[in-house]
């Protein structure tokens, strides 16, 4: 075989997919169909939780120099404040979004993958595959037209909607198109007032946000009304796009320069499995919602790094493929089930129609944010700091209930620690008083274990925090035979 994994698609979910597996030392081969990378701004936030797994990747200093930190967000009924939500208190090295162009999210981890020794190959798409119990046998077709049969271990399908992938395993996307139409526009704005914001109204008319991308450009999008026919809304012009500032948004802004106007409707649809035997889907090819939110690339990139440290301590013989390689799809498929349903929630709420709804909606609202719970509840959510794997079949036992972080959540991150995951092969980290015990379970399982103990969350507590920095297993000291169980039941030698 000539590699390890096989991945379809350079978008930016492909893109970290390789990333994550060639850094932990996976031979990995990415063809991307398109002859070069997208020009669109597409999905313009990059929240906390990406940019803390991106730190183990290496990438969120690049990050940070090259986006626009938008600390709030607000809604608006009218001229009316509704709510401003906060992300300043919000547990994480990140407390903000960050503003960059999905462009500039493709060119920074690509340049991220070329530093890994791996190089995008554009013009080659992959036509078809079929896997067995060994390998994946796939067709790739290059520019000039000539055919390549390619062999791997696993085949990762990051094509996005419309997964070659997905059509190719027959699996279903359920879901629905949303029976609206919707706006986008990229424009100069001037005089936008709380321009660091995220800016969101409602309207009798419809919703309109208005999302920060530098000081003076923004990304519009409005809701267009209930669709007509068939065929996505025509692309707005700048005289719409205005008309919409002007009726539903602060008044006395002036929009200019477009860089992109563009109609579109909204998909929610989903895979119910993310993998089938030697393939996975990853990325917008599993799931795709309303970009209300603004979580879809987030949720993609997420995914990849869910699956990319399971996959490379496959790849390197040190665990066996199951539990590992099944918990992806459960744990993702959870995740991607709230995503949408969350974003399909919003987007239904601020599109409702109708005075009489539409007033007791608003005064709901104002009633609801004006508690600094709600506002800090939705703030993590927003952030993604919220998402674990509370059913995940990887979650230890232990007196988790006693524990916090239990089992599943994320591990809150400690300003001036190295991220776990962060090194050249993913290991798990032991998070206890360093004592006989835990330099016993390190001698058994160097491979698995990072070679020094971190500090505890509680003085009596013992943690393992599997590489993508949630936690395996939650209990007491004295309780390290819990851990090795764990730890044997992954390793290779015991399966
Ligand atoms: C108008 C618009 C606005 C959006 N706004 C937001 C937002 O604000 N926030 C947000 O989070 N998300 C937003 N999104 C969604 C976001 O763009 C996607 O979630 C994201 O692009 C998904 O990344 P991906 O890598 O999974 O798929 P894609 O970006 O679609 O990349 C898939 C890649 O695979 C390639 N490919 C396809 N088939 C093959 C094949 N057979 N062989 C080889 N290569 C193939 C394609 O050419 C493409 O480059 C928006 C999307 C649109 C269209």
């Amino acid at each position: 075989m000539t590699m390890e994994v096989l991945v379809a698609g350079a978008g930016p979910v492909g893109l970290a997919m390789a990333a994550e597996l060639a850094r932990y030392g996976v031979s990995v081969r990415i063809v991307e169909k398109a002859a070069q990378r997208t020009d669109k701004s597409k999905a313009l936030v990059v929240w906390s939780r990406t940019l803390e797994l991106m730190d183990r990747m290496g990438c969120t200093p690049t990050f940070l120099a090259a986006g626009r930190k938008a600390t709030a967000a607000n809604m608006f009924a009218g001229s009316k404040r509704l709510a401003h939500i906060e992300f300043g208190g919000v547990d994480t090295p990140y407390p903000f979004a960050l503003m960059i162009p999905q462009s500039e999210t493709e060119h920074l981890l690509e340049q991220h993958l070329n530093g890994l020794g791996v190089q995008v190959e554009r013009s080659v798409e992959l036509l078809q595959f079929a896997g067995d119990a060994s390998r994946v046998t796939s067709t790739l077709r290059h520019a000039d037209g000539s055919e390549e049969t390619v062999e791997s271990a696993w085949l990762i399908g990051c094509d996005g909607a419309h997964s070659t992938v997905r059509h190719g395993l027959g699996v279903g996307f359920e879901g629905d198109t949303m029976t609206s139409d919707w706006i986008l526009a990229d424009v100069h704005v001037e005089d936008m007032p709380a321009a660091a914001d995220v800016n969101v109204f409602w309207h009798a008319d419809g919703v309109l946000a208005v999302f920060p991308i530098s000081e003076t450009r923004f990304r519009v999008i409005a809701d267009g009304g209930e669709s007509k026919g068939s065929q996505p809304p025509p692309d707005p012009t700048m005289e719409q796009v205005q008309q919409l500032l002007d009726d539903r948004g602060p008044g006395g802004v002036r929009a200019t320069d477009p860089i992109w106007l563009a109609g579109f409707r909204i998909n929610e649809r989903k895979v119910k499995d993310y993998r089938v035997g030697r393939v996975f889907l990853v990325g917008d090819a599993a799931h795709i919602h309303s970009p209300a939110g603004g979580q879809g690339m987030n949720t993609g990139i997420q995914d990849a790094c869910n699956l990319a440290w399971k996959l490379a301590l496959v790849c390197h013989g040190t665990c066996a493929p199951e539990p590992l390689l099944g918990s992806y799809s459960i744990e993702r498929s959870a995740v991607g089930e709230e995503v949408l349903k969350a974003a399909g929630r919003v987007t239904t709420i601020a599109i409702m129609r109708g005075e009489v709804k539409q007033t007791i909606r608003n005064h709901i609202a104002a009633l609801v944010f004006g508690f600094k719970p709600v506002r800090d509840e939705m703030a993590e959510m927003m952030t993604e700091i919220s998402i674990g794997y509370p059913d995940s079949p990887l979650n230890g036992p232990g007196n988790s209930e006693h524990e916090t972080p239990r089992a599943g959540e994320r591990a809150p991150i400690r300003v001036g620690e190295t991220p776990v995951g962060g090194g050249e092969r993913p290991r798990f980290a032991l998070c206890t008083e360093w004592d006989a015990k835990t330099a016993q379970l390190l001698a058994k399982f160097p491979t698995l274990l990072e070679a020094e103990v971190r500090r505890p969350y509680s003085d009596d507590g013992l943690w393992l925090i599997r590489p993508d920095g949630y936690v395996a297993l939650a209990t007491r000291r004295g309780e390290e035979d819990l851990v090795e169980e764990y730890l044997e039941k992954l390793s290779l030698s015991n399966n």
